[in-house]
């Protein structure tokens, strides 16, 4: 490495497009939970590239077929078949028991295309069912319809005009969707766990009660498990732990274990809304991607895999659990499922502070929504890490009692 960190920084600072608040480090390297930085300490991962590196860093499965396929052919344009592509859509289409899969770059790309397909099949039936529906702290993405979406005044502000025809609710209110119901709404986009907006898991008679109404005007379910999904909650899909099935649902960030890609799955009913030439994408799906992504899928989706996510998940939370009773001036709640769990502050102004404190005790960890901490760790972590982790959260918090 030919620049320090102090030059790294200051490179950043006079270079780099200023949108993110980066924190005071420079990573170099990874090892399974572990990520190094250029001094050479050693952090354990908590946040995994916020829910990206699902089989840890340097996983030598994972980085073989990488390095296989690039030597082969890193990418080829979607005019032509490649066998990575065609067997990561056999396998998305078997684990999620809808029948076409499509492929992006980014999970923000992958709910356009979702919100795109949405559109074009209902306007078969009515060239105004367009209203696409989410919910008041969602995330779905940063483009414009996505951002649309996205019911956060504060990513929206400024990047006006934005799209038409989207509505929004409060998430887990059925009567309040149900006031909002009509025969023009083209589909209702929620994230079957949120995420970014702190942590909230619905009931399962509400994502019912979703089903139902879409089912009762004609408007399609498009789940987000862009951060939910590839196994987090215990459950190949978040969906399949509350019994409910989506016409579409997307995924991205843990999908190639670093890899960027996207995808968006659906059913044959809908995807005959689209035909060649009406969406596309140049990189999405390349088999550099689909290699990465077949690796995970395969790993991932096993039964003993996503068992050991579950009992992870429990042992977490119990633990999680505990720190919050031993702290209850500071911790309000704890909320989540399977290794995507929150544990919400008391305050909003220390949550930063948390973070980088925890940091400076060796562990990464974020904190989302102003004052949620956030742990959305690889799903291959054990026991050991997580009462290495909470250990450096529980001295984090002592500072702030
Ligand atoms: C991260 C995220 C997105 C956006 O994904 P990008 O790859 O950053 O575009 C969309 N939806 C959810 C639920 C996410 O967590």
């Amino acid at each position: 490495m030919s620049y320090t960190d102090e030059q790294i920084y200051a490179v950043d600072k006079a270079d780099y497009l200023p949108v993110f608040a980066r924190y005071q480090i420079v990573l170099d390297h990874g090892d399974g939970v572990n990520v190094y930085d250029t001094a050479g300490k050693k952090y354990i991962d908590f946040l995994g590239g916020i829910a990206v590196n699902v089989l840890g860093h340097g996983n030598k499965e994972l980085v073989k077929a990488i390095a296989d396929q690039a030597a082969r052919m890193i990418h080829v344009s979607n005019l032509y078949y490649t066998e990575a592509q065609a067997t990561a859509a056999e396998k998305l289409v078997k684990l999620s028991g809808l029948d076409r899969a499509f492929f992006a770059n980014s999970g923000a790309e992958a709910n356009e295309g979702a919100i795109k397909l949405a559109r074009k099949y209902t306007h078969q039936k009515d060239a105004e069912k367009s209203t696409i529906i989410t919910a008041w702290h969602s995330f779905h993405g940063r483009t414009l319809a996505t951002l649309t979406a996205t019911a956060q005044p504060k990513y929206q502000e400024g990047f006006g005009p934005l799209p038409a025809a989207f509505d929004y609710v409060t998430y887990g209110d059925l009567a309040e969707l149900e006031s909002k119901m009509n025969d023009k709404v083209s589909a209702v986009m929620l994230e079957t766990i949120q995420g970014e907006g702190g942590v909230y898991v619905p009931s399962a008679e509400y994502l019912k009660g979703v089903r139902a109404l879409c089912d009762k005007y004609g408007a399609l379910l498009i789940f987000d498990e862009i951060q939910c999904g590839i196994g987090r909650t215990g459950s190949f899909f978040a969906y399949d732990g509350f019994g409910v099935k989506p016409d579409i649902v997307t995924l991205a960030k843990g999908l190639a274990g670093g890899v960027p890609i996207g995808a968006v799955i659906t059913t044959e009913e809908v995807a005959s809304a689209l035909h060649p030439g009406d969406h596309g994408t140049t990189f999405g799906g390349n088999p550099l991607a689909c290699a990465a992504a077949n690796v995970v899928l395969d790993t991932v989706s096993a039964p003993d895999f996503l068992k050991n996510v579950a009992k992870l998940g429990d042992y977490f939370t119990g633990q999680l659990k505990k720190l919050a009773a031993k702290y209850p001036g500071l911790i309000k709640e704890v909320r989540g499922k399977g290794l995507m769990l929150g544990a919400e502050l008391t305050r909003d102004d220390i949550g930063r502070d948390i973070v980088n404190d925890v940091l400076a005790n060796g562990a990464i960890i974020n904190c989302t929504a102003g004052n949620v901490l956030r742990f959305v760790p690889p799903l291959i972590i054990t026991e050991a890490d997580i009462d290495a982790v909470l250990a450096c959260v529980d001295k984090a918090l002592a500072k702030f009692a």
